[in-house]
């Protein structure tokens, strides 16, 4: 089990020449989901006192668990928010995994952490944060809200009791209904209120609108504002500059959370919708959504990383070796969130960075916003279909005239079942609505086009 051998070589020479087909299948079978009964009958028990065996236990994978996941990289899965990982992170994904590394610590992850750190700097000057800002990549933009949130509620502690002010009665983070819902359940976990931040009509969170809510008595907890950078459910951008503004004036930490939509900043075509975030305190941006990384990576940087670290770092007998002055302890990975033991999820994002150049990425994200601005135009010429917004990033939402929710669930389980696209609805303005979220560059017009044109007849 731990000794390589003839076995080892035959399960290796399978592992691997699965792997090597997976990453050349394209497009991938879209596949979906099975009852559990189904893959009880089928599959069986597989955890057994004498094994199944390498074959077996691939054959189960291959021929029955596989097919029973939906292959996010499908160029019609724009549900939720897919991902798209190149051919370069997905084959050097299976190099970390192969190598036992700890990336918590420098001391034990020196050369990965290192690499990690070049790609968060790529995205830090993407958003124009300063020379000395940075941070970890951690599992996911829910995994780095929190972990801001945190640093935030920290920092603020802090500032109050070194001003010999009272803690609130209640702390508070303020945001808008369009905020990622990971936010509602962060503040949950953190146990501290959300102040509801109106939006405007394309559901904007505005300056003057973060103004006015701050400057209310109910908002004396408030010690983080969160501002979306492409919001999930539309692509829309809040007024940084005005947010950043608000919080200057209020003394408040300013977290942007482009977990989706913040790989568009990479985009010339785009990126003067993200102006003022280069005054963020903290940005979280996901890899693995719209950047073409394997899951699960978030990239978490902080303007001021001293700040998380007081935060997050945990202390320990056993870990005192890694907080002491040394050239070991250059940067603690783990010390940048919740988190300890880490896997160097960021290094995929890396090796794929290092292999194509960042032009590549540039030109992948504007071929998406291409994409985004065909399909809202083919939803603008047809004839049963509405436009519900311009689109600002590469979310496509827009209405399938006299249908009701129960028609795009119907259409959307038949799209599925036809193995033709991931297409689930969602609802804008209290009102069923379609969805399309584009994050792959072979995502096509013409995709678009078929998918559209399934939904002229009845559901
Ligand atoms: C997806 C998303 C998140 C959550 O990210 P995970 O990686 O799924 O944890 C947070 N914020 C926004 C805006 C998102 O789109």
């Amino acid at each position: 089990m731990h000794t390589y051998g003839p076995t080892t070589d035959e399960l290796a020479t399978s592992v691997l020449r699965y792997a090597l087909d997976r990453v050349q299948e394209t497009p991938p079978p879209l596949d979906g989901p099975r009852p559990a009964t189904e893959l009880d009958a089928e599959a069986g028990t597989t955890i057994t006192a004498g094994g199944l065996g390498g074959t077996e236990a691939m054959r189960v994978w291959t021929d029955i668990l596989a097919r029973a996941c939906i292959s996010q990289d499908h160029p019609r899965a724009l549900s939720f928010v897919p991902s798209a990982p190149t051919e370069a992170s997905v084959l050097f994904d299976l190099v970390v995994a192969s190598s036992a590394i700890y990336a918590g610590s420098w001391l034990e992850g020196a050369g990965a952490i290192w690499a990690e750190n070049q790609a968060l700097r790529w995205v830090a000057d993407l958003a124009g944060l300063p020379g000395d800002a940075g941070g970890c990549f951690v599992q996911g933009g829910s995994a780095g809200n929190l972990s801001a949130l945190v640093a935030a509620r920290h920092a603020a502690r802090a500032r109050r009791v070194a001003d010999g002010r009272p803690a609130p009665a209640r702390w508070q983070v303020a945001t808008s209904a369009e905020a990622h819902s990971s936010i509602a359940a962060a503040a949950n976990v953190m146990d501290v209120e959300v102040i509801d931040v109106p939006t405007d009509e394309v559901g904007r969170m505005t300056g003057a609108a973060l103004d006015a809510t701050l400057d209310t008595a109910d908002a004396d907890g408030v010690f983080a504002v969160v501002g979306t950078a492409g919001t999930t459910n539309a692509g829309t951008v809040d007024d940084l500059v005005g947010a950043a503004e608000a919080c200057e004036r209020h003394g408040l930490w300013l977290h942007v959370d482009g977990a989706y939509g913040g790989a568009a900043m990479a985009a010339p075509s785009a990126r003067a919708r993200f102006d003022g975030v280069e005054r963020a305190d903290s940005i979280v941006v996901d890899p693995h959504k719209w950047l073409f990384a394997p899951f699960d990576a978030a990239a978490l940087v902080y303007r001021d990383p001293a700040r998380a670290r007081d935060a997050h770092a945990q202390r320990a007998a056993y870990l005192d070796v890694l907080h002491e002055p040394h050239a070991h302890n250059a940067w603690n990975a783990s010390d940048y969130a919740y988190h300890l033991s880490r896997r160097a999820r960021g290094l995929p994002f890396w090796f794929s960075l290092a292999v194509y150049g960042t032009d590549a990425y540039r030109d992948a994200v504007e071929a998406t916003l291409a994409t985004a601005r065909a399909g809202a135009e083919l939803v603008r010429a047809s004839a049963h279909t509405e436009l519900l917004l311009e689109p600002e990033l590469s979310v496509v939402l827009f209405r399938r005239t006299g249908w009701d929710a129960a028609d795009y669930r119907r259409w959307s389980d038949r799209m599925l079942a036809e193995q033709i696209a991931l297409t689930v609805p969602t609802t804008w303005r209290g009102e069923p609505a379609m969805r399309f979220c584009i994050v792959n560059p072979t995502t096509t017009a013409a995709d678009l086009e078929l998918i559209l044109d399934t939904m002229a007849g009845p559901a």
